[in-house]
């Protein structure tokens, strides 16, 4: 997945308003030591009030709109990357979620490059929100200091009127930090909540969905990786592979709904049977596959023998209704051989698998050549 043209168009829009704001605040003077009489003079003009001193003198206080439009201009372009870009990343994990992208279906790399574009993309966004809080420390640092210089002015009227100013408007500028820093904080939750979201959408690609068994994907790639292990460790691989018998019967016989219960259950019953480490997988429909490391092809026999009994013997019957029958699988055993491929053990089981098939199904078939290929 790239970014598009409207991405990269709001990263740039939102870098030339930033680079306009600062080039307008250097050219009013706010990076260098500002000049007392130059900020009274943009602001006598404007908005002027009176207030009484503690020995009830009068004095003018003057504010300053430039100073309020420059703070407002400042906490606008800061949120402009959050305002615009989080519907930016909403609708890049709704797309990968929804199978629009490179991420529905796709393998675990794709997951994690789509995860990265968005630590980037947020990553973008929060550069540049934090380059506006700078921004706004600076415009405090400098009325301080302002504040500081005004001392030396003889007028008493001009030095108190000025400090009220002054500490007015850094007490506004502290009050909106602190709440850029809150709006903060929830974009960063939010960006949270959105690799949650993306995990449980990986997890979704990785699980059947009807029997919560790995997918075909999750098999393959483990069984590749697992044979790679295998042969590096000389330790042995196992693979079963399983095949309910007549399954299409059930369906005409007893519908879809009874059939999926039956795919179910048959999944629940061969992860009863194995252990943590392997991999239980719906290898297509009524087909199944276990992955056995570290497990010898007798070993993984008599884990086949387990599932075949244990699913001979269930007692099925509709609720209300009238019993279903038996229902019986038929099972296929490999060990991965020396210099074997993964592809090679799935056709040497499958090939068992139907070996028992046709000796009348309900029966596990081991095939036990571990010469090398
Ligand atoms: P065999 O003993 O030779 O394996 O015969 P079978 O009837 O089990 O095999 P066949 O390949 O003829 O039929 C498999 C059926 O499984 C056909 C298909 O409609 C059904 N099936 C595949 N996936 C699902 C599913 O998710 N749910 C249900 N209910 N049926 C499914
Ligand atoms: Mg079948
Ligand atoms: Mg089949």
């Amino acid at each position: 997945m790239k970014l598009d043209s409207r991405s990269w168009a709001l990263v740039a829009g939102c870098a030339l308003v930033a680079a306009a704001g600062v080039f307008a605040l250097s050219q009013a003077g706010f990076f260098s030591t500002p000049d007392p009489s130059s900020l009274w003079s943009w602001s006598l003009d404007n908005w002027e009030t009176t207030a009484v001193g503690a020995s009830g003198e009068r004095f003018r206080v003057a504010h300053e709109p430039l100073a309020l439009a420059r703070n407002l201009a400042l906490i606008s372009v800061a949120f402009i990357g959050v305002v615009l870009g989080t519907p930016r990343v909403v609708e890049i994990v709704t797309r990968s979620g929804r199978g629009g992208g490179a991420v529905a279906g796709g393998a675990p790399e794709d997951f994690a490059k789509t995860r990265r574009l968005i630590d980037g993309e947020l990553g973008t966004i929060l550069t540049l929100v934090r380059s506006h809080l700078d921004s706004n420390k600076t415009y405090s640092a400098a009325l301080v200091k302002g504040h500081k210089e005004l001392t030396t002015t003889t007028s008493p009227d001009q030095i108190r009127a000025a400090i009220v100013l002054l500490i007015a408007e850094n007490q506004k500028m502290l009050r909106e930090t602190e709440e850029h820093q809150r709006r903060l904080e929830d974009s960063q939750r939010q960006i949270t909540e959105l690799r949650a979201e993306l995990a449980e959408t990986q997890e979704l690609n990785v699980r059947d969905s009807l029997t919560q068994v790995f997918t075909r994907r999750h098999f393959d790639d483990t069984l590749a990786r697992e044979a790679k292990i295998a042969a590096s460790s000389a330790s042995s691989l196992s693979l079963i592979m399983a095949d309910i018998d007549h399954f299409k019967k059930i369906n005409d016989g007893h519908g879809h709904l009874i059939g999926d219960e039956v795919l179910k259950n048959f999944a629940r019953t061969m992860t009863k049977h194995v252990e943590e480490k392997d991999t239980v997988a719906r290898y297509g429909g009524e087909e199944f596959a276990i992955i056995m490391p570290a497990v010898s092809f007798a070993e993984a026999k008599m884990a086949a023998e387990r599932i075949r009994a244990e699913f001979e013997n269930k007692k099925w019957a509709i609720k209300g209704g009238a019993p279903i029958g038996r229902i019986t699988a038929s099972f296929g055993v490999a060990q991965l051989a020396p210099h074997e491929n993964a592809e090679s053990l799935i056709q040497r089981a499958d090939a068992k698998l139907y070996v028992s098939k046709s000796r009348g199904r309900n029966l596990v078939t081991v095939d036990a050549d571990l010469s090398p290929r």
